[in-house]
């Protein structure tokens, strides 16, 4: 049986590698990088991916580096006020039968690398970086960067946002710049000062900005997440997104809040994309997945869970095509493309939606301070997950 091809090692790369080899098939893992990785920041899962966790079998192994916070909560950044909640006890689990948590990404990475180095299906090949491919009959080979030249039966473009694979499945160019900017800091946890919410995921909205925090590794550190969307990127000036600006945008928050800042770095940030969903990501033997297929803004903090669970749905479609891969391509994109799209574009609604300001942002906080903390109605669709293999 010839190997199916992924382009990318990431958290959507490797889930599709695990999930494919639990079908059975071969697969060859070519990441560009010289070592498999992650940065070293947190990330949110919710009940919809610890579902694909558990499937793919490393959510147990995952459990002692991650926390369960007790709540999500959303607080006005201009006045420190918790505005409204998500409990995410027992009644959240009781509806979706798994747990929110927040992981390092190395270690849920880690987590993922790990279990696919002990399955013999899986070859994981670093400094291997797709330039291109071409298809003919049942094979796909694709060049690496290096010149070396692999075959296989199939290739799943997961190189993430830049990926060349949907640049010759779809030839979109470059995603959308959304004009946002993240700032972030890990920083150890005696550090924190205000500790009234420590056991929470807060998200503090507010006039183009918002600032998350979340501790991770069982407590040992805080996650620290400082967003603006850029008034100078709007306006085409220069510096956009800039520590000055930064720094100007939060200016009107509560002291409280603007003290945060001090947790994250100013060294680098990180500019936000996404893209407008697409209506194919397949060409042959050949498809998409991920951020390659569907980058998101990070608004639901979905981008991740989405490739995880794409991961699991392209195994299965292809467990049911036999060798047919282009059908099993066109089964996958048909389920994953709304799903998808709708986090896409619900995230670009809730980027707007916490950065409200003026009678728009005292209109919000009226409707959200009443809400039930254990009805997440609007991410009700989400978490509740997907069904693979025809079952929950
Ligand atoms: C600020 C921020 C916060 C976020 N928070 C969350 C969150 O809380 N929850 C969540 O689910 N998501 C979150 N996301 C989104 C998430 O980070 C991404 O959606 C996710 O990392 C996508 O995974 P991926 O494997 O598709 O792509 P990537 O993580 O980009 O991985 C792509 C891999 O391909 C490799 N590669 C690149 N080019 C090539 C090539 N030519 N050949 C071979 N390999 C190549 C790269 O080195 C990399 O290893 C957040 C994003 C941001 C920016």
């Amino acid at each position: 049986m010839k190997e199916i091809l992924i382009a990318g090692g990431g958290i959507g790369g490797l889930a599709a590698a695990l999930a494919l080899a639990q079908k059975g098939r071969k697969v060859r893992v070519l990441e560009k990088a010289a070592e498999f990785g992650e940065i070293g920041y947190g990330i949110q899962m919710g009940p919809n991916v610890a579902r694909m966790l558990d499937r793919l079998g490393v959510l147990k192994d995952l459990e002692p580096t991650s926390v369960f916070p007790e709540a999500l909560i959303f607080a006005d950044a201009l006045t420190n006020e918790e505005i409204s909640r998500i409990s995410l006890g027992k009644a959240f689990v009781a509806r979706y039968k798994f747990r929110y948590f927040v992981i390092h990404r190395r270690d849920l990475h880690g987590g993922l690398l790990e279990a696919c180095r002990q399955r013999e299906e899986i070859v994981l090949q670093s400094s291997s970086g797709l330039k291109n491919f071409t298809q003919q009959g049942d094979t796909v080979s694709v060049t690496c960067e290096d010149g070396a030249v692999h075959e296989g039966c199939a290739l799943v473009g997961a190189e993430g946002l830049w990926s060349p694979t949907r640049q010759a499945v779809i030839g979109d160019g470059a995603p959308r710049q959304a004009g946002h900017y993240v700032y972030r800091g890990v920083v150890p946890d005696e550090q924190i000062v205000d500790r009234s919410r420590i056991d929470t995921m807060t998200i503090w909205g507010g006039p183009d900005l918002h600032m998350v925090q979340y501790r991770l590794r069982g407590g040992a550190v805080m996650n620290n997440v400082a967003t603006i969307a850029s008034r100078r990127f709007r306006k085409g000036e220069a510096n956009a997104g800039a520590p000055d600006e930064l720094e100007e945008i939060f200016a009107r928050t509560h002291p409280g809040v603007r003290d945060n800042l001090r947790y994250v770095s100013r060294e680098r940030n990180w500019v936000l994309h996404d893209r407008d969903p697409a209506t194919n990501w397949t060409n042959g033997r050949v498809t998409l997945l991920g951020d390659a297929a569907h980058p998101t803004l990070q608004y639901l903090a979905q981008g991740a869970q989405m490739a995880i669970e794409d991961g699991v749905v392209l195994a299965e479609k292809v467990a049911a095509a036999g060798e047919d891969y282009n059908r099993a391509f066109l089964a996958y994109q048909r389920e994953r493309m709304n799903r998808s799209a709708r986090v896409v574009l619900s995230s670009r609604f809730f980027g707007e939606y916490i950065h409200l300001d003026g009678g728009a942002r005292v209109l919000r906080n009226e409707l959200a301070r009443g809400r039930d903390p254990d009805n997440p109605w609007e991410v009700d669709w989400l978490y509740r997950g997907i069904e693979v293999d025809g079952k929950l």
